[in-house]
């Protein structure tokens, strides 16, 4: 036999394969079916010889034999006793041999006995520990009590090698052969344990990586609930990448990757860690080294500059001398500007326009009702929901480290117990000291230098000094008619039409049209309003188009109040100024200037002066003024001295909601009175500005362009302004003043002739015969005869 050991007593299968096998099989089956089994030493050998087998083996009975197709042959055997071979007797056609029966003793004393419930014990614990020993072998093995047959049994189903089995075997004698299979159970016993601590080792190092593994799992899926520690490693990670594209200056890298170490030990649901994040945030998404290339072509600047608006030759001109000063100096830094006028006149689109120009991003704040330094300069990080100031969010918001920066309204900032913005607007705004600006909220600072700054105002006279010394101040007084009319035809109309999808060959417009629109729907000094007017219209004409209801149209003066309504704005002048007491001024509002009526009123009474319509302090004593020197000098108006004892005046100056202020209506509240008291009428087109003292003499005024324009737009011929304006009259462009005649006066009593009208009033003259007697009337036709 290979492989296996035939033990007395025992049963087992055999296949016979080899020739000569086969051939001892049919032989012993043919007489007693007594063969003798041998094991050979060597399984692999397969022809053995003599000296290839063991010399102990078992004589068996042959039980049972199958003969299968291929020759070869099953057969079971069944062992009854040891034998050792003495001597071959024959090799051929089997092995043949003498042997000697090995009869053993089965001699039970303590000590096999004890053996025998030791071994039965080891054998019990060792079935536990392998899976293929059987239970009804354990029962059998328990119950055995040959202690030959149970160390042949064990020997048998232990799965030791063909070698060891063979001493078994070999052992005759039952007590060392008990010992040995005692042995023999327990180094296997122990090989399986060590085995098993081997492998319980192992396994506790898997699972002590599993277990953690394991837990932080869970903890992390616990934490995504919580919506924390994940996302925490996420965003440091995703802060780490970001400080490294964010291109810092390294001071400011410095401080972010502070804070990113920061951030990365705090727990994401505590306040400071959202603090912190926000700030991270800030400081990478802020465009340190992100900057557009300027378009340094100034011929197409030139173009985009013109493309976009009518006229404003200052800012243009300005704007392509910067463009041709950039190329020469690359490093040169941004203008600040201010362009100065009244809304609507174009100083946001130009703006935007000049960014278009230069191939710039465009950014626009409000300064206006700003009180607080912080809004410029931003809150420090202490404060609960600190943010960055407004100039540090625009350069955000703008994505570019040089866009062209607009901050409207620099005119309404306002200065408190808060703060002073416009100081803060002063290091915004200086060359010297922006390329390093310090928003509270950063702490570290940014670089402002390539930024073009351009500030817009309705008024210079509210920004402070020092503000606009920092600034090149370009004025955008507004626009006359003729230029409205322009700047609709080239432009308001073609953008209102594309901005409704209209063609050119479905709505036209004609000049008296638009004329009519400047005329009677709007009163301004820029083009907003007209813009406004000009979309109504294409609204309501795309509306018909839609409807199938034209198809086309030319709009005409009359088709103007066909979709706009009634007219807005009447000519209102001559009619107001119908009866005397009424003069007409101009005042410098924020929408650019106005004209403005002033009315006077007699009654009897008793020396008081009433004044209303919203009139600020300084308005008020200008009126007080001017009766005085009326007063002062009535007999050279021909008015009765005494005309105050026994009256009452009102002074009253429309819109009554309107709050109005300064001195400049000196002038024209002395010609109410005056027109009012000598009752002749005002001349319709006769406009009036200027400050008076109590002596008479005349003050120069400011706004002067706007002034004219609005006179202009109100139809005035006649200009009545302080001799010491006259420089500023010089400066304003030929186009402006066509169709007027100034009058500078120096005094006020010049302003009488040409104010008031000629001849004998309607009513009877309130003061009796001059000293001459002369009707006061008489002596003044005279007089300017
Ligand atoms: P502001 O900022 O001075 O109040 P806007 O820039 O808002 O005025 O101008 C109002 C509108 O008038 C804009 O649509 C602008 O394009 C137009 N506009 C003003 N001036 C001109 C001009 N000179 N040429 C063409 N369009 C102009």
């Amino acid at each position: 036999m290979r492989d296996t050991v035939l033990y007395p007593e025992l049963m087992i299968p055999l296949v016979v394969g080899r020739d000569k096998s086969i051939k001892l099989i049919d032989d012993a089956l043919k007489t007693d079916n007594i063969i003798g089994v041998v094991t050979q030493k060597d399984a692999k050998v397969e022809e053995p010889e003599q000296e290839h087998l063991y010399e102990v083996g078992t004589a068996a009975l042959i039980t049972k034999m199958i003969r299968m197709q291929d020759g070869t042959l099953r057969i079971i055997v069944h062992g009854f006793s040891r034998f050792r071979i003495k001597n071959y007797t024959s090799l051929d056609p089997y092995f043949i041999a003498e042997t000697r029966i090995l009869s053993e003793q089965e001699e039970r004393n303590n000590e096999s006995e004890a053996l025998m419930l030791n071994v039965k014990k080891l054998f019990e614990k060792f079935a536990e520990m392998v899976p293929y020993i059987s239970s009804d072998l354990t029962s059998i093995v328990k119950n055995m009590d040959s202690p030959g047959r149970l160390a042949d049994l064990i020997a048998h189903s232990l799965r030791i090698s063909t070698d060891e089995k063979q001493q078994v075997l070999e052992l005759i004698d039952v007590v060392p052969r008990l010992e040995r299979v005692s042995y023999l159970l327990s180094k296997e016993i122990n090989i399986i344990e060590i085995r098993n601590k081997i492998q319980s080792e192992v396994k506790g190092e898997i699972d002590k990586t599993q277990r953690e593994y394991y837990l932080r799992e869970q903890l992390k899926a616990i934490q995504k609930e919580l919506g924390e520690g994940d996302e925490r490693e996420l965003e440091v990670n995703e802060f780490k990448e970001r400080i490294e594209k964010a291109g810092l200056p390294p001071d400011a890298k410095k401080v972010a990757e502070k804070e990113l170490k920061r951030l990365s030990k705090m727990h994401p649901s505590s306040a400071e860690y959202s603090v912190c994040r926000t700030y991270l945030e800030w400081l990478t998404e802020l465009p340190w080294a992100t900057a557009t290339e300027d378009n340094l072509d100034v011929k197409d600047a030139a173009r985009v500059l013109d493309e976009d608006h009518y006229d404003l030759e200052k800012v243009k001109k300005r704007m392509l001398e910067y463009l041709a000063v950039r190329q020469l100096k690359s490093d040169m830094k941004g203008p600040i500007l201010c362009f100065v006028g009244p809304p609507g006149v174009g100083k946001t689109s130009l703006g935007k326009s000049i960014a278009r120009a230069l191939g710039r991003k465009f950014i626009r704040i409000s300064l206006g009702g700003v009180h607080d330094e912080a809004e410029i300069r931003g809150h420090r990080r202490t404060y609960v929901g600190a943010l960055p100031g407004r100039i540090i969010q625009g350069i955000k918001r703008a994505g570019t480290s040089n866009p062209v920066f607009m901050m409207d309204e620099v005119d309404k900032i306002g200065m408190d117990f808060r703060g002073d913005p416009s100081a803060a607007l002063l290091e915004v705004l200086d060359p010297e000291q922006n390329f390093s600006f310090s928003d509270h909220y950063l702490e570290v600072s940014f670089d402002l230098s390539k930024v073009m700054f351009i500030a817009t105002a309705n008024f210079l006279e509210p920004v402070p000094p020092a503000l606009k010394d920092r600034m090149e101040v370009i004025e955008l007084p507004g626009y006359t008619d003729d230029e409205k009319l322009r700047i609709a035809t080239q432009f308001l109309v073609p953008k209102e039409l594309d901005a409704h999808g209209l063609k050119t060959e479905q709505l036209q417009f004609e000049d008296e049209a638009i004329l009519e629109i400047i005329h009677s729907y709007t009163r301004e000094a820029g083009v907003r309003n007209l813009e406004r007017e000009i979309a109504n219209i294409c609204r309501g004409v795309a509306k018909e188009i839609v409807e199938r209801i034209l198809e086309n149209t030319a709009i005409t003066r009359v088709l103007v109040q066909k979709y706009l309504g009634p007219q807005k704005f009447y000519p209102e002048l001559a009619e107001r100024t119908s009866i005397p007491g009424v003069a007409v001024g101009v005042a410098w509002t924020p929408t650019g200037g106005d004209i403005i009526f002033v009315e006077a009123a007699k009654a009897k009474g008793k020396r008081t002066l009433t004044l209303t319509g919203h009139l600020g302090e300084v308005m008020k004593e200008s009126a007080q003024a001017a009766l005085s020197y009326i007063r002062s000098k009535a007999k050279d108006f021909h008015l009765n001295p005494d005309f105050f004892e026994e009256s009452d005046i009102h002074i009253h100056v429309p819109a009554g909601a309107i709050q109005k202020d300064g001195p400049s209506a000196g002038i024209t509240i002395f010609i109410a009175l005056l027109s009012l008291l000598t009752n002749r009428l005002v001349k319709s087109d006769v406009a009036m500005t200027g400050e008076i003292t109590l002596r008479g003499a005349v003050l120069p005024i400011g706004g002067l362009k706007e002034k004219i324009l609005a006179a202009k737009r109100a139809g005035i011929k006649h200009f009545i302004l302080p001799d010491r304006n006259k420089t500023d009259l010089d400066e304003i462009p030929e186009h402006i003043k066509d169709g007027f005649t100034f009058h500078l006066i120096k005094i006020v009593d010049e302003a009488v002739n040409v104010a008031l009208q000629e001849g004998i009033p309607t009513t009877v003259p309130i003061a009796p015969k001059t000293e001459e007697g002369k009707n006061y009337n008489a002596d003044y036709v005279s007089k300017v005869n």
